[in-house]
């Protein structure tokens, strides 16, 4: 658990730091089978998915592209507004690339679903999504992910690189953000 201060903002620890690694470990494991053979570019979405890349792509025994990109779909506050907008694109070209998104979270879905089909566009020879936590219930539109790591209540979670106004990335366990924070 965290230390005093910020251990006040958070309800309950919903994945601890030691449960995250072990998921990545096996996610890795099922990744470098399934890309043997393949060069994969590993396409990180800033900044939630700072953490996942670092650990994952470590975890990882064969070898590696990181690209970033950086959407916004949220603005201050917990809900999604439905409005992507890319801050940042890919330094990569994805023509022939086999690219494996890796994400912090998939709540409603609509980020993700814009991302793919932005990504087709390019050309890609394969594009599947790797993304640390999913809220089913949140759903709005349905991602085909391969590889989910944990599947959480809606509640707004922080930590492992998920932030509530650019705070609480650095925490490293996931965590349930007390209602008083943002009411
Ligand atoms: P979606 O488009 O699937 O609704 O979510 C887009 C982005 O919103 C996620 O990649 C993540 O950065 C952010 N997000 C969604 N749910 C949460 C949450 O519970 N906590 C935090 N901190 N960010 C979230
Ligand atoms: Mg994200
Ligand atoms: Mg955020």
């Amino acid at each position: 658990m965290e230390s005093s201060e910020i251990s006040r903002d958070l309800t309950t620890v919903l994945v601890t730091e030691e449960q995250i690694q072990e998921k990545l470990v096996e996610l890795a494991a099922r990744i470098d089978a399934d890309y043997v053979g393949k060069d994969l570019l590993l396409v990180g979405v800033l900044k939630g998915a700072v953490m996942v890349m670092a650990d994952l792509s470590r975890a990882l025994t064969s070898h590696v592209s990181i690209d970033w990109m950086a959407v916004s779909s949220y603005g201050a506050g917990t809900k999604s507004s439905g409005v992507v907008q890319i801050r940042k694109d890919l330094d990569s070209d994805l023509t022939d690339r086999h690219v494996l998104i890796v994400e912090d979270i998939i709540d409603s879905g609509l980020t993700l679903s814009w991302l793919l089909e932005n990504f087709a566009s390019r050309g890609a020879a394969s594009i599947e999504v790797c993304a640390l936590l999913r809220k089913p219930e949140a759903a709005k539109v349905e991602i085909d992910c391969k590889y989910v790591g944990f599947d959480i209540p809606t509640d707004f979670v922080v930590g492992y690189g998920l932030d509530f106004n650019e705070r609480y990335r650095n925490l490293r366990d996931v965590a349930v953000l007390a209602p008083h924070v943002y009411a």
